[in-house]
């Protein structure tokens, strides 16, 4: 796996501000309402911050199913490309939709294993992948607005459905059949008061909640695909959706009571400590020892923190009202300051919106 040293989100929202150019290269934007994504130097006219979406890299952007700007170049922010790669780019961008298999490489004087260590020198995967990328960026947005499964197919320049299929699960792992909303991941980034929330849902309910540095989810999603077996696609359902008017109702301090679906699968010992989680009423807190002796296992406060720590829903399964017998605040995965400001929020002490 690639790792990245990622700049904080407040750095990256600055120089976006101010068109740094010095960050070129160290992150890139997507821009929601349009799909395309810019290097933080682009010229071009400023969305608004809510439709801007941050990626380290040029494969998240591309993955996710932006496709690059034509005017800030971003797959040329490590320097020009040498020309048979511009052109080579500029082809894909002229036709995103159509197929560049070895053939087309060596017809126009490429040969396939260079573009290929080029692009995964470079870009962070192959040439192949790339195609593959732009192509299924498209059908994303297809599929997800409820186009026919099979226009798609033919409309993104598959010439079998079967081919299509095995190209969509080899990138996102499941077939596109079984990834309409119905039967795959959606997830989204929620802002909140105490920073962004990444969130994704089942059609049976939310399965994650969780405050993330954006360099972590490929990794989370990763998880997320093994845990469910399912496709993950960025995008909203109807328990996100519900979701984020909770949390901003929450954080108002108006909400108490979380009504959303969750889906939280877990080992026997895991849900008997998050089903316990769920049953400290807001604004109250816990010790591990007390949820311990609750669930049967007074010996087993270690093995409680553990369960507690590996909570996927933050703030709905509360695991921040669970604190040390001492009264200190223990442990939290989104950060110490982020559990006290919860805390002091239900409390009535804080106001956060
Ligand atoms: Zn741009």
């Amino acid at each position: 796996m690639i790792t990245h040293t990622a700049p904080s989100l407040q750095e990256m929202e600055k120089a976006w501000k101010i068109n740094d150019p010095s960050y070129d290269g160290v992150f890139y934007l997507g821009v929601r309402t349009t799909g395309i994504f810019c290097k933080p130097s682009c010229p071009s006219r400023k969305a608004l911050r809510k439709n801007i979406e941050f990626y380290i890299t040029t494969r998240e952007a591309i993955f996710a199913g932006y496709r690059p700007c034509k005017r800030c170049k971003p797959m040329e922010s490590n320097g020009k490309p040498p020309d048979w790669v511009a052109h080579l780019l500029s082809a894909i961008d002229d036709k995103p939709t159509e197929r560049y298999p070895d053939a087309y490489l060596r017809s126009v004087g490429v040969e396939p294993a260079r573009a290929r260590r080029f692009f995964l020198k470079n870009y962070g995967m192959t040439f192949q992948a790339y195609c593959r990328g732009r192509r299924l960026g498209k059908s994303f947005e297809q599929i997800r607005l409820g186009a026919d499964l099979d226009d798609v197919a033919l409309g993104n320049g598959y010439n079998s459905h079967s081919g299509f299929r095995e190209a969509f699960s080899k990138t996102f792992g499941k077939a596109p059949g079984r990834s309409r909303s119905s039967d795959c991941i959606v997830t989204t980034w929620i802002e909140s008061p105490i920073g962004p929330l990444i969130a994704a849902a089942t059609s049976e309910g939310v399965c994650l909640l969780e405050f993330s540095e954006r360099r972590m989810l490929e990794r989370q999603f990763t998880a997320l695909r093994q845990l469910f077996k399912k496709a993950v696609i960025p995008g909203k359902n109807e328990h996100l959706m519900l979701l984020e008017s909770e949390l901003k109702s929450y954080f108002e301090g108006e909400l108490k009571e979380f009504t959303v679906s969750l889906v939280y699968p877990s080992t026997p010992f895991q849900k008997k400590v998050w089903d316990q989680l769920l049953k400290i009423p807001y604004g109250s807190t816990t010790s591990y020892e007390a949820i311990a002796k609750r669930i049967g296992s007074p010996d087993a406060c270690r093995a409680v923190g553990t369960a507690n720590g590996q909570n996927r829903i933050a703030i709905v399964i509360p695991c921040h009202r669970v604190v040390n017998k001492s009264g200190d605040l223990g442990g939290y995965g989104g950060g110490l300051w982020r559990k006290r400001k919860l805390l002091d929020l239900e409390l009535g002490i804080l106001e956060l919106a």
